[in-house]
């Protein structure tokens, strides 16, 4: 059986090549097309849409938060203001009128005024207190007389609003030589800033925070900074954050891109030079890589499903094949009978079972007379013919379980099972009496032809050969005997002709 061995070897070989070949180039395309894509899409993101939505946020900014220092900006320079601070802060309805022009023209939450002759907080309903030094609450306003710019952005509560939250911008008034009348400004409540934030988010998909210069987180949305950090804390402070903290050692601007608990993150800061706050818009891979590694991992399962469908084709293809072949191997092909190879293998086992179960069995050995004549008359297509009819011949009349094989040229040996050869002369009498009365029709001429046939009944000690081998000096002895009969040959007859 090496032969089959080494087949079925090559065979796993050949499977093995096709996985790999299969196999390995579904996986090379399928990971450099995600490469390609992961790629593409990182250098979109880094590339066009940060800065993108960084300028979007800015300019929302711009609109939402810079104008609020531009108004506030705008009173300090105001003529009315300093010209009725200058007059002695007379008419107070005339202040609370413009603030109130002020507040409902621009949409602002608030906006006040602070005379620094009379330590006075105006706002829009009237006079809300005076201010003092040392007064918590009013420390804001000694520290922007203290200082050198000309305002400041502070998140505070407002006393004229039950106490909001509110992001106050600040502005130092002067008169028109340069001394110092006061603070006016506007302020805006934090959740509507925090609002806005939130809005930017939602429409961006992004998170967006302001920074500080010291790198204090100072503005977010309703759920805070990066991890959820809380204003006031500062962003290398925050737990997670690590890998950030060493591409980012301060606040500085650019694109950056970080690791957090095995999330890619894209981050782009931008200064905002009017609040002096740093803008952090940032992007994690999560939903837009998850897309695309969902699609790896279906391009990969498609992967071996096809892989696994192919080498099933294959196996099925290589084994029918095989079988296809081992029959050619073993079938004659002008008849359809097995050839002697085929009759090896019936035989073999025929011979064991009728040993096994002590049951008679005979050989017939049949060679057809003067047959070299028959196809010298007509040629050889008759000859063909002749052998064909005959072999179906054999096949109508004999049983399914009877082995029938074409031995070699015009010889065919029958091997019957549970027969002995008083029955075998039988059958092969009629077989003889069958082929001579039969007539084969070729090119309107009736083809005949005789057989002779040797007979030889197994005995116990019988191999294939030997068995063979007496229906062979039968089949002899009924040439000699002037051809178209059977010859049974008596077993034990070892050393007869
Ligand atoms: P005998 O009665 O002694 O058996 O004489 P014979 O002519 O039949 O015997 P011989 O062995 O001299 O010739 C056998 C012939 O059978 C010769 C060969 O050409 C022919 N033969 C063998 N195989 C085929 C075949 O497949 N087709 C055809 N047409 N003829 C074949
Ligand atoms: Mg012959
Ligand atoms: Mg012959």
């Amino acid at each position: 059986m090496p032969l089959v061995e080494h087949s079925k070897h090559s065979q796993r070989l050949l499977v093995l090549a096709l996985v790999l070949l299969l196999g390995g180039g579904f996986l090379a395309t399928s990971l450099v097309s995600y490469q390609a894509s992961l790629k593409s899409i990182r250098s979109s993101i880094v590339d066009t849409e940060l800065p993108l939505t960084s300028d979007n946020v800015y300019s929302e900014i711009q609109k939402d938060l810079v104008r609020p220092i531009l108004i506030s900006s705008m009173m300090s320079r105001d003529t009315f203001v300093r010209d009725w601070v200058m007059q002695g802060e007379k008419d107070v309805g005339q202040m609370t009128r413009y603030l109130r022009e002020i507040q409902e023209h621009y949409g602002a939450f608030t906006s006040f005024f602070v005379s620094e002759r009379t330590l006075t907080y105006y706002q829009t309903k009237g006079v809300l207190k005076q201010v003092r030094e040392g007064e918590p609450r009013d420390v804001w306003y000694f520290r922007l007389r203290d200082m050198k710019e000309p305002y400041e952005i502070n998140v505070d509560v407002d006393m004229a609003n039950q106490d909001r939250l509110t992001i106050f911008i600040n502005y130092k008034v002067f008169d028109y030589d340069g001394r110092f009348l006061g603070a006016t400004g506007v302020g805006l409540t934090v959740d509507a800033v925090i609002k806005l934030i939130d809005q930017y988010q939602r429409r961006y998909d992004r998170s967006v925070y302001f920074v500080d210069t010291e790198g204090r987180i100072v503005l977010t949305g309703a759920e805070g900074g990066p991890l959820g950090a809380r204003v006031g804390t500062s962003l290398f402070d925050v737990p997670g954050l690590d890998d950030l903290k060493s591409k980012l050692s301060r606040p500085q601007i650019g694109t950056f891109e970080y690791h957090e608990r095995g999330r890619d993150h894209f981050l782009n800061v931008r200064f905002i030079p009017e609040l002096d706050w740093y803008l952090f818009v940032d992007k994690h891979e999560g939903g837009l890589l998850d897309g695309l590694r969902k699609t790896l991992y279906l391009n990969l399962a498609i992967c071996v499903l096809v892989t696994l469908v192919v080498v099933q084709l294959l196996r099925r293809l290589m084994r029918r094949y095989q079988r296809r072949i081992a029959a050619l191997a073993t079938t004659d092909s002008l008849t359809g009978l097995p050839n002697r190879r085929g009759f090896e293998l019936l035989a073999g086992q025929a011979l064991q079972e009728a040993r096994r179960d002590r049951r008679p069995l005979a050989a017939l050995l049949l060679d057809l007379d003067h047959f070299k004549q028959l196809n010298d008359t007509y040629g050889h297509q008759a000859g063909d013919l002749v052998l064909q009819g005959f072999a179906q011949d054999l096949r109508d009349s004999l049983r399914q379980s009877d082995i029938i094989c074409r031995w070699g040229g015009e010889e065919f040996i029958i091997l019957l099972k549970d027969t002995g050869s008083a029955t075998a002369l039988q059958l092969a009498e009629k077989v003889r009496n069958d082929v001579a009365a039969r007539r084969y029709p070729f090119k309107g001429v009736n083809l005949q032809v005789t057989t002779s046939v040797g007979l030889a009944e197994m005995h116990p000690e019988d191999a294939l050969d030997s068995l063979i081998g007496r229906a062979d000096r039968g089949l002899y002895r009924a040439k000699l005997s002037g051809r178209n009969c059977v010859c049974v040959e008596p077993s034990g007859n070892h050393d007869a002709l």
